[in-house]
């Protein structure tokens, strides 16, 4: 088990033509789950690519637990990567490329056969993949051979798991067993994982803790509940959460702010001194989510904003609105039992204190 420090590690490529990573930070405690977050292009596979140290960093150092890996060779790390590309030997069965890991040279002697058998035998059942035991990596689908490279990371206890978006090719209810099973294994072992995905949801519903990351920096570090709550920037306001965070363009005029340029909505003393701290005047970013919004009638007073529904996504159990006013969209999320049709004229009420207000000069959040 081990922590994991990155000090200032930048990756580029193309002779620096593309900044992969910006001197970046994180400390990833031990024995932690810890997931990366970003949108594809963010970064994700290099950082896992230079923990894992198949890739050379081009600045910064790399720790685990106090001794600097930096340098050391990919077999000196002690750690077991699955990539989302799945990289398995064509020629050996499924049963072989687990067992690979298990007989590499400098492991020799630790693992009997028999233990090997067995070991491969318990992950491949863990992961649904013990009746394709004898087959070759051709003979599988995308989803299966994607188990086989989970499993060839699970069949050793290292010091760190890293997992570079390891069910992404997975059917949605198979995905959503693969983590329950991910989640549990690494709960059990309390091994360190660092994990990847560009799924809000996943890491929302995976991780201790999380960084966002974005164009290869890093936007804000916390536990899920921290970032989900408290957005650091416009960024992660709108990343993490589903759909998005709604920002309403906004003016700040003595007690009041004017929504839109459409409706006035009274602040209260406490945020009105926040925003004087951040030297905000007027112009102000206010972010409200969609489920924080109530419907009520457009009749009545507690109607801050109106407008007119123009489509209604059922999801089930809860539906996702989309609201529009002037040229203006907005989401609510709410109870299919109690949405409204398409077309119909609504009135949107939500607390001042469930606002998130974001400086729009920088687009970070403002207390
Ligand atoms: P993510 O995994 O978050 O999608 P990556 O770490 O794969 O992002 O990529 C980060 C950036 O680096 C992207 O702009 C990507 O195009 C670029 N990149 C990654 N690998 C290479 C490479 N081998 N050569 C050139 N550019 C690369
Ligand atoms: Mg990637």
């Amino acid at each position: 088990m081990a922590k994991i420090t990155l000090q200032n590690v930048s990756k580029q490529y193309k002779g620096g033509e593309i900044q992969a990573l910006k001197k970046i930070n994180l400390e990833i405690e031990d024995g932690k789950f810890f997931c990366l977050l970003g949108p594809a292009g963010a970064g994700k596979t290099t950082t896992i690519k230079l923990i894992a140290g198949v890739e050379p960093v081009d600045g910064g150092k790399i720790f685990m637990d106090d001794q600097e890996i930096t340098d050391l060779l990919p077999n000196q790390r002690d750690v077991a990567v699955a990539f989302e590309t799945y990289a398995l030997y064509p020629q050996r069965t499924v049963r072989e490329n687990l067992a690979f890991p298990l007989r590499a040279p400098m492991r020799k002697k630790e693992w009997s056969e028999a233990q090997i058998q067995a070991r491969v035998e318990e992950v491949a059942k863990l992961l649904g993949i013990d009746d394709l035991l004898d087959r070759l990596p051709r003979q599988l689908s995308g989803g299966q051979r994607q188990r086989v490279a989970l499993g060839r990371a699970l069949v050793r206890k290292p010091k760190a798991y890293l997992f570079d978006e390891p069910i992404a090719h997975l059917d949605a209810k198979l995905r959503h067993r693969m983590r329950g099973e991910l989640r549990r294994i690494q709960l059990e072992l309390g091994i360190t994982t660092v994990y990847t995905t560009p799924d809000q949801l996943e890491a929302l519903s995976l991780a201790d803790q999380m960084a966002i990351l974005n164009e290869g920096k890093i936007e804000q570090v916390g536990s899920p509940t921290e970032i989900y709550q408290r957005p650091a920037n416009i960024f992660v306001a709108r990343f993490v959460g589903d759909p998005p965070m709604n920002i309403l363009r906004s003016e700040v005029q003595g007690e009041e702010v004017t929504l839109l340029g459409l409706t006035k909505l009274p602040l209260p003393a406490q945020i009105r001194s926040r925003l004087a701290a951040a030297e905000i005047e007027r112009s102000l970013m206010v972010g409200v989510r969609p489920r924080d919004i109530k419907l009520v009638s457009p009749s009545s007073e507690q109607a801050l904003l109106r407008g007119q529904v123009k489509y209604v996504q059922v999801l089930g159990e809860t539906s996702i609105l989309t609201i529009v006013m002037d040229s203006h969209e907005v989401r609510v999320k709410m109870n299919t039992q109690d949405a409204p049709n398409r077309g119909e004229a609504v009135g949107l009420n939500f607390a001042v204190q469930d606002c998130h207000f974001f400086d729009p000069r920088t687009e970070l959040r403002i207390d």
